[in-house]
């Protein structure tokens, strides 16, 4: 198998992925998640579950890494990794939502398991039939 760019590239964010994890603050259901998302320039943002003893107040790792794209000015993402060591994880419907905001259906969404093997879906894959509605700013549809 070629060891291009791009796995290079998913190398770092598999690590960085790792790295995140061990942020993570799960200290009521113990299941540690990180997320990556890559934006289209390639820059990278990680994010952990931060969890709270008022669950609504906790937030996912894929949102906690998406508001930190969106909050440095970044609009478009080329993919995320999701990762726990606790077991696969895959994207709540909340993420998979407020992620539509910004990401096409073809985004590509990496779920890494604990011994390190990555399968791929796509946005559309994981949220069939989304809502949306017209961006008020006039950006394309993206479902
Ligand atoms: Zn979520």
């Amino acid at each position: 198998m070629k060891y291009g760019n791009d796995e290079r590239k998913l190398d770092e964010i598999r690590e960085l992925a790792q790295r995140a994890a061990g942020s993570a603050y799960a200290p009521y259901s113990g299941f540690r998640v990180a997320a990556v998302l890559e934006g289209a320039d390639g820059r990278l943002w990680s994010g952990a579950n931060v969890e709270s003893a008022v669950p609504s107040l906790g937030i996912c790792a894929e949102r906690n890494a998406l508001f930190q794209a969106v909050a440095s000015g970044a609009r478009e993402f080329s993919r995320m990794l999701v990762y726990s060591p606790d077991g696969p994880a895959y994207p709540c419907g909340s993420c998979r939502q407020a992620l539509l905001e910004f990401c096409g259906s073809e985004t590509q969404i990496l779920v890494m398991s604990p011994d390190g093997s990555v399968t791929g879906h796509t946005l559309g894959d994981l949220l069939p039939c989304a809502f949306t509605l017209p961006h008020p700013e006039g950006w394309e549809d993206l479902s």
